[in-house]
């Protein structure tokens, strides 16, 4: 049984169904569409309409692959002592084992005119659907929030021919994954295509009349005209039904390396999940396709085979804003020193990011070499230094697929 109809319950399902298991497969998800894939909604689907190319599988693979998928359905009790779940709509389904893959949800805004016409997130293919309608007509475009979200969003808005201002509450772009020069970078390509960013500062209040978004009111009183907003504020788990049913939740429903929550017959993946990382030192909850489906496949291989093995997976991202894509490799917060290779000014370089001798990840852009030699590096536990990190002579490619061993 698998809650939640996203990237991790669809490939929890697709995974088991791969894997030979013969036994039923649920799959409930909240939205009436099927499971689809969420990173081009912020990017080409928003210019290049059409559910087919973002589909994960068509109706037919899970009637000949027997995932039973209840759509538009809403989970809304788990009975651990039962080993069952109850749906909005009054079904009730039984479990061997349960894999919550419950996802986030966008945080709200929270001003006032935030229900005004004209006011956005984006999440679901129905959002993207109403930003797409309305990009056309929308001449002066708020997004709150420089995360990837948002400037994914703005990069649509300009070439929709909007006039778009960022307003984001901290110093910089993408300040919660990146480092200083990757934010720098982005701000520099942003403000060359005309997007205005605001920094420090936050919308106090959305205006509006006869009930549509007219502008947005900054903390200092500055007033921007919006005919648009659009929020992408961050994300919040959805922990409630764990939460409801006793299971241990602390932003994110917890799990042990093996994935499995505080009840061992319960496993969460994704978004929803905060798990202990050896790339981190720490738990962690990823907001990632990666992360989801590395998780989803790990789940459905220890349901297959029985076996414990510890998640370890080296989380990468990415997002495409423009000409300008960035591909992170590894968890880069809390590093302490920094390499480049290549060149900033170009466009083209990636950023390798230490802590003392340890490269934790590193940032790049137009350099997918690097990324993927990053990605090898860091499977494999192997070193780099900062020396052969930054010296274009080094071979990284050649040196990254040398590597088997995993000593860590
Ligand atoms: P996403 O990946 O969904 O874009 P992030 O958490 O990476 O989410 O980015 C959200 C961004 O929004 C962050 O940079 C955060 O600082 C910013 N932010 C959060 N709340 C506000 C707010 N009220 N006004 C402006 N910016 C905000």
């Amino acid at each position: 049984m698998i809650a939640g109809g996203g990237q991790a319950g669809f490939q929890t399902a697709a995974s088991l169904r791969q894997g030979g298991f013969a036994g039923r497969v649920v799959l409930v998800g909240d939205e009436p569409v099927l499971p689809y894939q969420r990173p081009p909604l912020s990017k080409v689907y928003l210019s290049r309409p059409g559910t087919d190319g973002i589909r994960l599988r068509g109706a037919e693979f899970f009637e000949e692959s027997e995932i039973e998928l209840l759509r538009g359905e809403c989970v809304a009790g788990i009975d651990r002592a039962d080993r069952s779940v109850t749906t909005e709509s009054g079904t009730t389904v039984g479990y061997d084992h349960l894999v919550l893959a419950l996802g986030s949800r966008n945080r709200a805004l929270p001003v006032p005119g935030a229900d005004l016409d004209g006011v956005a997130g984006l999440r679901t293919v129905a959002d993207a659907d109403a930003l797409r309608a309305a990009l056309p007509s929308a001449r002066d475009v708020v997004v709150i929030g420089g995360g990837f979200i948002g400037l994914e969003f703005a990069v649509a808005a300009v070439d929709a021919g909007a006039k778009v201002t960022v307003v984001e509450a901290l110093p910089r772009l993408m300040s919660r994954v990146v480092s200083e020069p990757t934010s720098e970078f982005f701000a520099g390509f942003h403000r060359a295509r005309g997007v205005d960013l605001l920094f420090g500062t936050s919308v106090s209040r959305i205006v509006g009349e006869g009930g549509a978004a007219t502008g947005v009111e900054l903390a200092d009183g500055t007033r921007i005209d919006a005919d648009l907003v659009v929020a992408g504020i961050g994300v919040r788990p959805n922990t409630e039904l764990a939460e409801r049913a006793g299971l241990s939740v602390d932003d994110g429903i917890v799990v042990d390396e093996t994935l499995r929550t505080s009840d061992p017959a319960i496993s969460a993946v994704g978004d929803c999940a905060r798990f202990p990382s050896p790339h981190a030192g720490c738990p962690v909850r990823l907001e990632s396709v990666q992360n989801a489906v590395d998780q989803a496949r790990h789940v459905a291989s220890r349901l297959l085979t029985g076996e414990d093995v510890p998640y370890e997976a080296v989380p990468w991202f990415w997002t495409d804003q423009g000409a300008a894509k960035l591909q992170i490799a590894g968890l880069v917060g809390g590093h302490d020193r920094r390499v480049v290779r290549g060149d900033r000014d170009e466009g083209r370089f990636t950023i390798f990011c230490y802590r003392g001798d340890r490269l934790l990840g590193a940032e790049s852009v137009g350099r997918a070499v690097d990324h993927m030699a990053v990605r090898r590096i860091l499977t494999a536990g192997a070193a780099l230094t900062p020396e052969q990190a930054s010296d274009v002579d080094f071979d990284l490619k050649a040196y990254s697929k040398s590597l088997t061993s995993r000593p860590r």
